[in-house]
């Protein structure tokens, strides 16, 4: 199937009247309502991707041994559409996220979706759904595309059926609107990723083996899990599903280098680009959670698609408690964040072109 292949509309119910699109639109929690429709694809042997179909949004039936389910492979992207000052809707650096998910399927032993159906996907759903893409500051339209193993088999094996769907819903910035810093909880017992394991890929399983630390940060007042490397404990990897930065009193900007346990993030890239346009010193380097916790860190945030910048006001862990800065968002924070954020709508020139005009 190529990017110019048709794509098959099922019927489905009336469209929604636009003054409910709007109203089911505001202030959802994430990921909670859905736009009207679905595109899927499906991959069999000797025929490949096929199938292309546009769905309403409705309950899919699966085969009870679906393999997905059972052995957990399934892979996932996360982009936005933003509502350009025009008017179209632009996705953020879809053929990056295009990349990512290929990588992503080539570590489960997934077939990949090549890039050009990957965007063709995003466009078939824009043509029916675009009326979902919100208007206003740190709004978009979320895009979840998954690919997973759709066998009806246990046979422990990789699949040989896959399935593609890609669903979208109107969101605001994952922690809100205002730019409140987060406190972040170092479990001292779980680790997120192992050398030589899928820490790199963006697969359903990461996230899975997260939530019970997830559980513990919340039972200590904190809203995401401070993740360190699993073979020291020591080195500070990832915030939750997102990247971590940090500023020093020098005024340098330092994320981990991508090793192979990180999940090599479009934000961070993003940040990374208009860091050093901007004139700022950055750098790549494993940091320590004792220094990060030192009083020559002067920032910590977080950043990720969801989420965008999210500043870092305390680290918790069973040692006890160290305020970043004043415990504010620090100016370095709030300027990447805005500069990104002007980019996402159209406020600011586009040097990369990293936005796709999607009509
Ligand atoms: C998706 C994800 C990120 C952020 O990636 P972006 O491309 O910036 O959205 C970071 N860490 C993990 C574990 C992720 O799953």
């Amino acid at each position: 199937m190529t990017a110019t292949t048709t794509w098959a509309h099922l019927p489905g119910p009336d469209p929604l009247p636009d003054a409910q699109v709007r109203e089911r639109s505001a202030d959802a929690p994430f990921g909670t309502v859905f736009t009207e429709h679905v595109v899927t694809l499906r991959w069999t042997p000797g025929r490949g991707w096929h199938d292309g179909t546009v769905c309403p949004h409705t309950t899919m039936t699966v085969p009870v041994a679906l393999a997905g389910l059972h052995y957990g492979q399934v892979v996932f992207e996360g982009l936005k559409v933003y509502r350009q000052p025009d008017g179209v809707p632009a996705g953020f650096r879809v053929a990056d996220h295009a990349r990512r998910f290929a990588a992503s399927a080539r570590r489960l032993e997934i077939p990949e979706l090549p890039g050009e159906l990957f965007e063709s996907a995003i466009r078939a759903l824009l043509a029916v759904d675009g009326r979902w893409v919100p208007e206003g500051e740190s709004r978009a339209l979320y895009l979840r595309p998954t690919l997973y193993g759709a066998e009806a088999t246990l046979a422990l094996r990789p699949a040989r059926e896959y399935a593609f769907q890609l669903l979208a819903f109107p969101t605001e910035a994952f922690f809100g609107r205002a730019v409140e810093p987060i406190h972040v909880w170092v479990p001292a017992h779980y680790s997120r990723a192992a050398p030589g394991g899928t820490g790199e890929a963006k697969c359903a399983g990461n996230y899975a083996a997260g939530f019970a630390a997830q559980r513990e940060a919340a039972e200590h007042g904190c809203r995401q899990v401070l993740w360190l490397d699993a073979a020291e404990h020591r080195f500070v990897e990832e915030l939750g599903g997102m990247n971590v930065f940090w500023v020093t009193e020098d005024g340098t900007l330092g994320t981990p280098p991508l090793t192979g346990t990180l999940l090599p993030g479009i934000t961070r890239d993003s940040i990374l680009t208009l860091a050093s346009r901007a004139g700022l010193r950055t750098e790549q380097r494993p940091i320590t959670l004792n220094e990060l916790c030192s009083p020559a860190t002067t920032e910590v945030f977080a950043c990720g698609t969801a989420a965008v910048a999210t500043p870092v006001g305390a680290i918790v862990s069973t040692h006890g408690r160290w305020p970043v800065g004043d415990g504010r968002a620090g100016p370095v924070t709030t300027g990447l964040r805005e500069a990104l954020t002007a980019i996402h709508h159209g406020q600011a020139p586009d040097p990369d072109k990293w936005l796709l005009r999607l009509a």
